[in-house]
């Protein structure tokens, strides 16, 4: 293998192919160590091997010494684990976790910001060396205008026309091409700002549900109590947990509790309206944000979506085995002034813990 090859490799794919390469080995000496038709005798004085001396006065091997053994099986020992850890790693290439998903979202956000920079850059260039023309220009009528008496000739006036009209489709020209390059300028800041609209966007979403993620509320939960707090209004929350969430997932798969998560969030989406804000919170838990909300109305709609889950029946998608009632637990409470998002959290959090302990499929409000 060329070392531009063995460069291209992963390095775990490397360390795996040394780790097999250094357990065959170990097995080839050992092998040819064993081989009778090697004359021992040479090797008498050393104690890899125990041998004795026959009738005849030859070397017999007996067997191997303890110590050599022991050193095979930690060589093999340490190939099989160093193999082991490499594969782990190769594997590993292939998942991408959230760090990496940051990371990605990350690059790819300073990748437009920068160019957002040089774009910006070019146009103000752009526009220096357009004011440049137009104050070299300017200078040119001024010094036409002080040479222009009464008395000046026909012949020098008509000369003097002639160049300002070339002057004056010169810079006719330096527009056009500026205005171009500018139309081109808002369209690749255009796309630039929609790119990172996007980004920003994916950032704020949850992969496997679609509904606003965990990032989104820690940004807009803060922003939610803020109003609240400026307009003197109101805001109340849900914190929604699928029940006995773990089992079905044990019973019947995680693909199946995937498919009842989206189903969840579609249920919590298509019973909000205008500014209300489904968002999944982690795992198997979710968060309704209600602005303009008084805690009664959040409970009639936390009783609304509990019973329509309750009702649903669910089967495989593709076995069609029955798969019993998704039922979930809610807790809810409403902003109280001067307390802030995680206070509210909090609250929630406790009632929807209280419904839990009280039996499950039931909503919970902080009175
Ligand atoms: P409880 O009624 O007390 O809420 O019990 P539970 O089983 O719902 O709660 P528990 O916290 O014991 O288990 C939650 C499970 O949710 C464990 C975890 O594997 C599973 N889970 C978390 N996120 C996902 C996901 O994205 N997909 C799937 N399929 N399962 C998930
Ligand atoms: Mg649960
Ligand atoms: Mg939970």
């Amino acid at each position: 293998m060329s070392a531009l090859a063995l460069k291209q490799l992963p390095s775990s794919a490397v360390i795996m192919l040394v780790s097999i390469l250094g357990i065959v080995a170990t097995f080839l000496v050992w092998h040819i160590s064993m081989r009778s038709d090697i004359d021992l005798t040479a090797l008498s004085d050393i104690s890899w091997q125990i041998a004795e001396v026959d009738s005849r006065g030859r070397l017999v091997r007996l067997g191997s010494h303890p110590f050599a053994l022991a050193l095979l099986f930690g060589l093999v020992a340490a190939g099989c684990m160093t193999f082991a850890w490499g594969a782990l790693q190769f594997f590993r290439l292939g998942a991408v976790g959230p760090n990496e998903i940051d990371e990605r979202l990350s690059e790819r956000l300073e990748k437009v910001g920068q160019e957002l920079d040089d774009e910006v850059f070019s146009v103000v260039r752009l526009l220096k060396e357009h004011l440049e023309l137009s104050g070299s220009h300017s200078e040119s009528l001024a010094k036409v205008s002080s040479t222009l008496v009464a008395s000046t000739p026909p012949e020098r006036v008509r000369a003097i026309i002639q160049m300002l009209i070339s002057e004056n489709k010169k810079v006719q020209n330096e527009v056009r091409e500026l205005n171009g390059r500018l139309q081109q300028s808002q369209q690749q800041i255009e796309k630039l700002r929609v790119s990172l609209s996007d980004s920003h966007k994916l950032g704020m979403l949850d992969a496997v549900t679609s509904l606003k993620n965990r990032h989104w509320l820690e940004v807009y939960l803060p922003r939610e109590v803020t109003t609240a707090t400026e307009t003197n209004g109101c805001l109340s929350l849900i914190m929604a947990d699928v029940d006995h969430f773990k089992r079905i997932n044990d019973t019947f798969g995680h693909a199946v509790g995937d498919e009842i998560l989206r189903r969840f969030a579609e249920l919590l989406s298509k019973n909000i309206k205008g500014r209300d804000t489904a968002a999944r919170y982690g795992g198997e838990e979710f968060i309704i944000l209600l602005p303009q909300t008084r805690l009664d109305g959040a409970k009639n709609l936390g009783e609304q979506i509990r019973g329509e889950l309750e009702n649903k029946k669910w089967m495989h998608h593709r076995t069609g085995q029955p798969i019993g009632k998704v039922t979930a637990s809610f807790g809810i409470a409403e902003w109280r002034q001067g307390e802030d998002c995680y206070a509210l959290l909090d609250r929630a959090d406790s009632k929807l813990y209280e419904a839990k302990a009280a039996g499950r499929n039931r909503i919970i409000a902080d009175e």
